[in-house]
């Protein structure tokens, strides 16, 4: 007898991250609680005016609104690339090293249906955003973690890896500015994990979404400022944080024409594109003058300097984080991540998130994402230095 149900490769999969945190905090505002919510990496701050005019102008231009084309806009492919070219030094061939993605989390998870046969291993970063490991799940791959330790800088040591797991591995995800850890990672390091990938035979898929979220003198890099990555790494980059455009769903995935040309086949068969007034706002947003950017990095430098302060004053030893809007923080010794989360949740009413709904390896720290009001993170601030933490792991 047939029964019905979901498909067994769910079973894998956990319950989507935000989901458990969005029914924590709700059950909170459901007592009546003033909860600050730093949990998701959503930002508060507006989309520049002049995208958003750009949008309204072209939806109303014509009212003809048809299929996209799959790729992409050209002009927005070219803006892409002349990103590219400005940022990092990189040409990019617009027709064939630029594909349009609808948002960055799209063009990972359906990634590994264009490289990864079931079985196969995919090499994921631990902690991690989930999308990479679930999208190898998706694909019935195999993902195999490649721990961020502190004492490593959160970067993986490839060395580490097993020989019969290297084999077997097809894929690897790598992401810099890294969420969750807020790790940078230097040029020479890349230029390591693309020599590793080469002799390996392994595809690499580095996840630059952070890319123009920066606080250091160096500028955060793309994997293509090194020309043996050219053929066998893609790179994903998102307008979502770089001009606060989460909910427009726009990014794009550039490098290999291989890998790009397997994505596309995918996606042909599973979507229709990005919306093409979208685009046409997104060629605005790419076309902004710097200092567009330098103030959302302003905004996010304000809003680390104060929550570092007042995590020190707590008596909390965090390192003040060079990229991303987050910051990742030990909990005190005797404490799990999710119990520590949990115990500021009712007792303050702050909501971070637990580090180890990121992977094993984020068991010991909880992520605070820095994308509330000013108004609310400095209310979160006051609050945490009123409780003490020590105290709290002394009495654990
Ligand atoms: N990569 C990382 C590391 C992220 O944290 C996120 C979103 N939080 C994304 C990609 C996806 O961004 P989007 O789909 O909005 O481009």
């Amino acid at each position: 007898m047939k029964s019905l149900g979901h498909a067994k490769r769910l079973d894998a999969i956990p319950s989507y991250l935000f989901d458990d945190l969005d029914k924590a905090r709700d059950a909170r505002l459901a007592q009546g609680a003033d909860v600050v919510d730093l949990g998701v990496g959503d930002p508060d701050l507006s989309t520049p005016r002049e995208v958003c005019e750009a949008l309204a102008a072209d939806v109303t231009s014509v009212c003809r609104h048809g299929y996209p084309s799959y790729t992409g806009l050209i002009s927005f492919r070219e803006a892409v690339a002349g990103y590219y070219q400005e940022r990092f030094g990189v040409q990019l061939d617009a027709q064939t090293e630029v594909l349009s993605l609808i948002g960055s989390k799209e063009g990972l998870a359906h990634l590994p249906l264009a490289l990864v046969d079931p079985g196969d291993v995919a090499l994921v970063p631990d902690p991690e955003y989930p999308v990479y490991r679930n999208g190898v799940l998706l694909a019935n791959g195999v993902p195999y973690d490649l721990p961020l330790a502190a004492e490593n800088d959160f970067l993986p040591v490839l060395q580490d890896i097993p020989p019969d797991v290297l084999k077997r591995a097809r894929l690897m995800y790598l992401n810099y500015p890294n969420n969750p850890t807020a790790a940078v990672a230097p040029l020479g390091y890349l230029a390591s994990v693309v020599d590793f990938c080469r002799e390996n035979s392994i595809y690499l898929c580095y996840d630059n979404a952070y890319s123009e979220v920066y606080f250091g003198e160096e500028k955060p890099h793309s994997v293509l400022e090194i020309p043996a990555a050219r053929d066998i790494a893609v790179e994903v980059g998102s307008l979502s944080k770089s001009f606060n455009m989460t909910g427009w769903r726009i990014g794009f995935m550039v490098g290999s024409r291989h890998i790009l040309a397997a994505l596309g086949k995918v996606k042909m068969n599973i979507d229709s594109g990005v919306f093409e007034s979208v685009q046409r706002a997104g060629v605005i947003a790419l076309g902004l003058p710097e200092s567009v950017r330098h103030e959302i990095r302003a905004v996010y430098r304000h809003r680390r300097d104060l929550m570092v302060k007042a995590l020190t004053a707590a008596g909390w030893k965090v390192r003040p984080p060079e990229a991303t809007f987050y910051i990742w923080a030990p909990v005190p010794p005797g404490w799990s991540s999710a119990d520590f989360a949990r115990r500021m949740l009712e007792e303050i009413d702050v909501l971070v998130t637990p580090g180890s709904g990121f992977g094993r390896s984020g068991e010991g720290y909880v992520r605070f994402s820095l994308t509330s009001s000013n108004e609310r993170i400095e209310e979160a601030a006051a609050r945490i230095q009123g409780w003490s933490v020590t105290g709290l792991a002394a009495g654990a």
